[in-house]
């Protein structure tokens, strides 16, 4: 599709050079010789991994990216066909049908108990070759991991079922309060991975393994001591605590109908809104189907006409939205507007609009449908 094709009813923007400023914050944060592994799950949330693996592949040293991360097998298989060589970890436990797969396409599996060592080692011993596993530490996120406090007995274990057969290539663990306004729980899972680790045989290769416990929270507020950190969110345009990245994604939408809705015009499903004087109302060619929170609509979301704010009114449909456009001179069908991101003066953040859905802005930029078309702002570099 050509781009005007592409503007033509809704869309989101990402901007490549904002991506790779948040990416480089990152880098700063995390100190020299540590290397990145920029997690792109959920398709790098929702932006499109094809086109966000290529501008970083280009724009990050080759001696510090680390390689990325993925949730799912699939995942990984979409990065190895677009042409990434290098190291994909799959994190979140990974089903056992799909472990023959991984081996497949050289992916790297985080493993959380004996038995799942135990299948990925059979599958080496299949094939005749190492694969590369790392383990993963529960501190205290609970979902996956081996306990912090038991690995002299469960590391010994993995020694004997990984020997000569599987690379133990890694050891981290997950953070589940980086982001929160009390560091002392971070600071404590932090301890209990130190402590853990210690308490692991030695890598029979006698390299060192490659230890890693930091997203976004973690890197730029915590600044531990690890060989790689594991952003998402900041490099997205996410907020983290206090840390401001560049604004990475904008959502609009064209007003596809501008009209005048006499006093008494009721307006959407369930009637919640009724034009209280004439007023001018526009049509914008987006809804909840888009990704959109339905919930905006009842609890003070707005757009971006003309550099000004204005209302969404009434209920939002799952393909189209409607906004006061009264205060807003000139406003037209064709015009844009703008749900996250800037025009003029006035911006609309990610995290304003997951705040009025009461989620996380992860959620909002996961939750942006296929229907919209993701345009890229500046051409990403060559390479990935
Ligand atoms: C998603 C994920 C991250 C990235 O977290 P952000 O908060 O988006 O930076 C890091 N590590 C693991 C294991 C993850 O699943």
């Amino acid at each position: 599709m050509q781009s005007a094709e592409l503007r033509s009813r809704a869309w989101v923007e990402v901007d490549l050079d904002a991506l790779r400023a948040n990416a480089e914050t990152v880098c700063r944060a995390a100190g020299p010789g540590v290397g990145l592994l920029p997690m792109v799950k959920a398709d790098a949330y929702g932006l499109g991994m094809a086109e966000i693996v290529r501008a970083l592949a280009g724009s990050i040293a080759a001696e510090r990216l680390a390689g990325f991360g993925v949730a799912a097998v699939a995942e990984g298989e979409a990065l190895r066909a677009q042409g990434w060589p290098g190291r994909i970890l799959v994190f979140s436990p990974t089903p056992p049908a799909e472990f023959e797969r991984a081996a497949d396409t050289d992916l790297t599996l985080c493993l959380s108990d004996l038995a799942s060592v135990s299948r990925w080692a059979s599958v080496a011993g299949g094939r005749g070759r190492m694969l590369p596993m790392h383990t993963e530490i529960d501190t205290g996120m609970g979902r996956a991991g081996f306990a912090w406090n038991r690995a002299a007995g469960w590391g010994g274990e993995v020694d004997r079922l990984a020997e000569g057969r599987l690379r133990w290539e890694g050891c981290y663990t997950h953070f589940h309060s980086a982001d929160g306004p009390d560091l002392g729980p971070t600071h404590r899972q932090w301890e209990r991975f130190r402590d853990a680790v210690s308490a692991l045989p030695p890598d029979r290769g006698g390299s060192r393994r490659l230890l890693h416990v930091s997203n976004s929270a973690g890197a730029l507020r915590c600044r531990f001591p690890g060989d790689l950190v594991r952003p998402g969110i900041f490099l997205y345009g996410g907020r983290v605590a206090s840390e401001h990245p560049c604004p990475v994604v904008s959502v609009r939408a064209r007003i596809t109908l501008a009209r005048e809705a006499a006093a008494g015009t009721s307006l959407g499903y369930g009637v919640t809104y009724v034009a209280q004087r004439p007023e001018q109302w526009g049509t914008l060619a987006i809804g909840y189907g888009d990704g959109l929170p339905r919930i905006l609509g009842s609890a003070g979301g707005a757009a971006l006409v003309h550099g000004r704010r204005v209302p969404i009114i009434g209920r939002i449909s799952m393909d189209v939205a409607v906004v006061d456009l009264t205060d807003v001179a000139g406003a037209a069908a064709g015009d844009v507007a703008t749900l996250i991101g800037r025009d003029g003066e006035e911006e609309i953040t990610v995290e304003e609009v997951a705040e009025r859905a009461g989620t996380i802005s992860y959620e909002i930029l996961t939750g942006l449908s296929p229907r919209l078309p993701r345009v890229y702002l500046s051409p990403s570099a060559p390479g990935g």
